[in-house]
């Protein structure tokens, strides 16, 4: 029986385990955590109160219903009904962004002065969901080449928008206000620092990632968190004969599959490297596909250069109030906070804030974006908060890289970057937050990740939430072999790309362990 070891048990760790187990590989996971799931878990963030938060990734839109199907998954998204909601700032007015009410939607253009906008921006998603409806089907077979996938998403969808110029042009070209022109850029920004003009057009793959999930680009809810997804696929390697080791971690690795690893006594504490036995084992593998970020990767093979540190660029903010704040225009909190809620993030605000992060100050105001899990689901809450009207707020703050930040001044930072978010979320609520936190054992129900912080606990380098840059999703030539067809090749034949750094990994959708582990079938095909 061929043997497999899977670096990381990530999400993506654990849906190549569960798909190679399947087809009768005997396969290891390692993880250095002492749990699995990477950045897809929920955790009680605060000690006291009964939530369970999905403290880094929160929402769903990339995850193909296939891999749900195939690995027979409880996993359920639910759709929200409202897209956004934007405040504009300084005035008691807003962009509320309803799917399910054009009408609505329109009047709420009009409100903020942008009713010439309301086509362009409709005709903008028109265009994207064309693409998204081309494009992501084929995210979980072997890579088009570019010219098939142009041909696939023809004239009428937003290609030559996204792929071929910055996506200013495309932004600017479709809709005049700048609050619109934000609520558009933000998809760009998600999880990348760049400028909106930049022609390395690394902000138009950031984009196009965010608009094509689900052949629609919604944003869905995973009902119980994110714990339930890296649960049900925990679930489904084990049941299917994977080997999962937690507590141990990889320290080297050779280009011809030899692995060596060390056990930890009681895995690692509050995610820094704790306590180890000493106790180093090697073995010798067929395959190893590797579900960490190709730094690390890089890092284990000794050969660091192959893949530089990326840099990440946001801070994480996770609350528990004791009831969503009042907004300064009369609008439903359940339809504000039932989206995205969009602070500070005008197409003007967003390159100022871009601008003043590459000199090396934080943001001010910092743009940020807020979503509340328990309005749609509230399942993660226990009983009585739930009954007292608590809810959950999740902050992702943008333009906050990771260059502003070292090890000796993390702390302050972190400090700062909280307070620049409260101020940033003050700056549009109709009352501050803070006194709305819910007291927990250890104080106010507010934690904040920064880069550092996520780095430390996830080893994801620079605190880069897709484990670096994002490619296309497709090929610029014909394939020379199964690694490279699937976009998991390395530069050696024996070790595949399965995270999110796999070309088409990014994001919770466990398309990079999907595609490694149908790679390294092929391979293993006598
Ligand atoms: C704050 C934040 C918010 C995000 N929000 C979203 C969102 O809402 N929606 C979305 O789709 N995506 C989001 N993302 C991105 C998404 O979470 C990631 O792209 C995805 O979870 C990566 O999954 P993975 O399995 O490839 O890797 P990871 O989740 O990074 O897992 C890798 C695993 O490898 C382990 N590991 C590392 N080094 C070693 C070693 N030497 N030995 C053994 N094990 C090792 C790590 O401990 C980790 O468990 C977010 C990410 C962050 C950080």
């Amino acid at each position: 029986m061929p043997r497999i070891a899977i670096i990381g048990g990530g999400h993506n760790g654990l849906t190549a385990a569960a798909y190679l187990a399947r087809a009768g590989v005997d396969v290891t996971v390692l993880e250095r955590l002492p749990h699995v799931g990477g950045a897809a878990v929920s955790a009680q963030a605060f000690d006291g109160l009964d939530a369970r938060l999905s403290r880094y990734s929160y929402l769903v839109s990339l995850m193909p219903e296939q891999i749900i199907r195939d690995l027979g998954l409880d996993v359920r998204l639910a759709r929200r009904r409202y897209s956004s909601y934007t405040p504009e700032p300084g005035t008691d007015r807003g962009l509320l962004v309803d799917a399910g009410d054009e009408a609505a939607t329109r009047a709420s253009f009009a409100a903020i002065g942008a009713a010439g906008d309301a086509d362009g921006f409709a005709g903008f998603y028109d265009r994207t969901t064309r693409l998204a409806a081309a494009l992501f089907p084929t995210l979980t077979g072997p890579l088009p080449t570019r010219d098939a996938a142009r041909a696939a998403a023809g004239s009428a969808s937003a290609w030559s928008e996204i792929v071929d110029a910055p996506i200013a042009d495309a932004i600017e070209r479709a809709v005049g206000h700048d609050l619109v022109r934000g609520v558009i850029a933000t998809d760009a920004l998600i999880g990348t620092f760049a400028a909106l003009d930049d022609p390395a057009l690394e902000q138009n793959r950031c984009l196009l990632y965010h608009v094509i999930g689900g052949g629609t680009g919604d944003w869905d809810v995973p009902i119980g968190g994110m714990g339930q997804v890296s649960g049900e696929l925990e679930l489904a390697a084990r049941q299917a004969g994977a080997t999962i080791l937690t507590g141990v971690t990889v320290t080297s690795v050779t280009p011809d599959a030899e692995v060596t690893w060390e056990e930890h006594i009681g895995g690692l504490a509050n995610g820094t490297e704790g306590l180890r036995t000493g106790t180093e084992l090697t073995a010798q593998f067929d395959l190893v596909l590797s579900a960490v970020a190709p730094h690390v990767l890089g890092r284990l093979l000794g050969d660091e250069a192959a893949a530089p540190r990326p840099e990440g660029a946001q801070v994480k903010v996770n609350m528990l109030l004791s009831r969503l704040p009042r907004l300064r225009e009369g609008v439903a909190p359940e339809a504000a906070f039932g989206g995205t809620f969009h602070i500070n993030e005008g197409y003007t605000q967003l390159g100022r804030a871009y601008a003043e992060a590459v000199a090396g100050r934080i943001p001010d105001p910092l743009p940020c974006e807020i979503y509340c899990h328990s309005l749609t689901d509230p399942s993660i809450l226990g009983d009585d908060l739930r009954a007292s009207g608590a809810q959950t707020l999740t902050v992702f703050g943008l333009h906050a890289p990771d260059r502003l930040l070292t090890p000796e001044t993390n702390e302050r930072m972190r400090d700062e970057l909280e307070q620049a978010v409260i101020v940033s979320l003050d700056s549009v609520l109709a009352e501050p937050i803070v006194p709305l936190l819910l007291e927990g054992a250890d104080g106010p129900a507010i934690e904040t990740k920064t880069t550092l912080d996520i780095e430390e606990a996830l080893a994801m380098p620079g605190g880069n939430i897709f484990h670096g840059p994002l490619s296309w999703p497709w090929l610029e030539h014909e394939a020379t072999s199964a690694a490279s067809a699937w976009g998991v090749e390395t530069a050696h034949p024996r070790i595949l790309m399965a995270g999110s750094g796999a070309r088409r990994g990014g994001a919770v959708s466990g398309i990079g362990g999907h595609n490694a582990a149908q790679a390294a079938l092929e391979l293993l095909r006598p």
